[in-house]
């Protein structure tokens, strides 16, 4: 058995009943296989793949929290400190009901390659709880966050594992979680990142992912020689990483037709109204159901459907697996030109493959969402020097990492004669540099 089977072999008797953490450390293994076929003997004596596959440390906790009727509820606290061989550990939180040990390690897996990308010193963690924050009293929130870091503060740090946000994690989160970590070690440090403005955030990183995504696009396009002023474009999310990417892409001249939650979803034949969606996520953390008030042209559905609308390009930008063979085959039919990944792994295995086989260009998380967390590295750097920078300076600098991402991608999957695709080269060009680390670092 080649080294690469071998190892997903192990992988999955190692971690039973985790398909999601399968489906990325597979999808990984099989675009660097050019990579680990050349170094096979190198690689198996030192067993690098199983050390890569296997987090440094997984972490999980009780968190006990009285809701507002005064009865205790019980919920499970996650945190994989995956791989640190290039930096600290950093990667979100999520709070969602669907969190166990396999989202949060599909995750922190591909958040070591994401973090190399960047080209910043960051390793890779992820974490989270089965929270559910939708429908809960602030007060709620914060009980329940105060509680998660009085277990986590122990494990984190802004020199070993920094922390952000994720799915059902804002801005209001960190504040809780932040506060109660100063609380509790008296630090006023670095630690979270997606911080307020008052108390050590970035500017422009509540906007980095999704402007992130749309600066990736533009880029892969342009190498492309496509321009995206003109072309249309369906996204599926409603959250910061989807406002964010319609509010950029209509900046650059796309026209967003569609976006979605965990109910249903909008047709904007005039291009979604980003204030309005902004008003109903942000502000009145409400349903999309609102936004036929706002854009009475508009249409709403319950279900899922926004990949049946005919575009140029599918930002799909919600969650895991959202995107399947069938949605692949309608998107393909009705002429697609790329998807570019907003959420971690929305699109699942057969579908990616059936998009690449027919010449969609397609851009892979782990490159096209970078931006959020290099903006986060970007954050903790102004925190380590106690200085700010102004909106345009780390604007730039984000713009500037999402083109080095997709020259680097390119030239990775060029170089190992798999040019176009984006996904090979994205796995290669963050697995090389880890791999180098690690290598130089003996046996850890
Ligand atoms: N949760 C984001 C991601 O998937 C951001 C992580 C961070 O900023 O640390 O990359």
């Amino acid at each position: 058995m080649s080294y690469v089977d071998d190892v997903y072999a192990k992988v999955v008797a190692k971690n039973p009943a985790e398909p999601e953490f399968h489906q990325a450390v597979k999808e990984f293994l099989e675009t660097v296989r050019p990579v680990i076929d050349k170094h096979e003997e190198e690689y198996r004596k030192v067993a690098l793949l199983e050390r890569l596959t296997e987090p440094e440390r997984q972490i999980r906790f009780r968190v006990p929290w009285v809701d507002d009727k005064g009865q205790v509820q019980v919920n499970t606290g996650y945190r994989v400190q995956f791989n640190s061989a290039i930096g600290p550990y950093k990667g979100g939180l999520r709070f969602h009901p669907s969190v166990y040990f396999g989202i949060i390690k599909f995750l922190g897996f591909e958040q070591i390659f994401k973090n190399s990308l960047t080209g910043l010193p960051i390793g890779g963690g992820k974490g989270g709880s089965d929270f559910d924050p939708k429908g809960k009293s602030d007060r709620e929130v914060m009980a329940f966050c105060q509680s998660f870091m009085t277990e986590l503060y122990r494990h984190i740090g802004k020199d070993t594992d920094v922390p952000a946000g994720d799915i059902g994690v804002g801005g209001r989160e960190i504040g809780f979680l932040y506060g109660q970590y100063k609380r509790i070690t008296g630090l006023y440090e670095g630690v979270l990142t997606g911080k307020g403005l008052s108390y050590g955030g970035s500017l422009a990183r509540t906007e980095a992912t999704g402007y992130g995504l749309i600066y990736f696009t533009q880029e892969l396009m342009k190498i492309n020689g496509i321009d995206v002023a003109g072309k249309t474009a369906v996204v599926s999310g409603a959250g910061n990483v989807a406002i964010y990417a319609i509010q950029k892409a209509q900046e650059l001249g796309m026209k967003v037709l569609t976006c979605s939650d965990s109910t249903g979803w909008v047709y904007d034949p005039d291009g979604i109204d980003v204030k309005a969606l902004k008003e109903i996520k942000e502000v009145n953390r409400a349903r999309l159901t609102e936004y036929k008030k706002y854009r009475p042209n508009s249409e709403y559905h319950e279900g899922r459907g926004v990949w049946t609308i005919k575009a140029d390009f599918a930002f799909p930008c919600a969650t895991q697996n959202e995107l399947n063979l069938d949605d692949a085959k309608t998107l393909v039919a009705n002429g697609v030109t790329a998807v570019c990944e907003g959420a971690n792994m929305p699109t699942t295995l057969d579908a990616t493959n059936y998009l690449k086989e027919h010449g969609v260009i397609f851009g892979p998380a782990k490159a096209a969402n970078a931006g959020g967390v290099a903006t986060s590295a970007l954050e903790m750097s102004q925190n380590s020097e106690r200085l700010s920078w102004t909106f345009e300076e780390v604007d730039a600098k984000l713009k500037q990492i999402m083109i080095n991402i997709v020259h680097n991608i390119d030239a990775a999957a060029k170089e190992y004669g798999k040019a176009g695709d984006y996904a090979a080269g994205a796995n290669i060009a963050g697995f090389k540099k880890v791999a180098d680390a690690m290598m130089s670092q003996g046996i850890v």
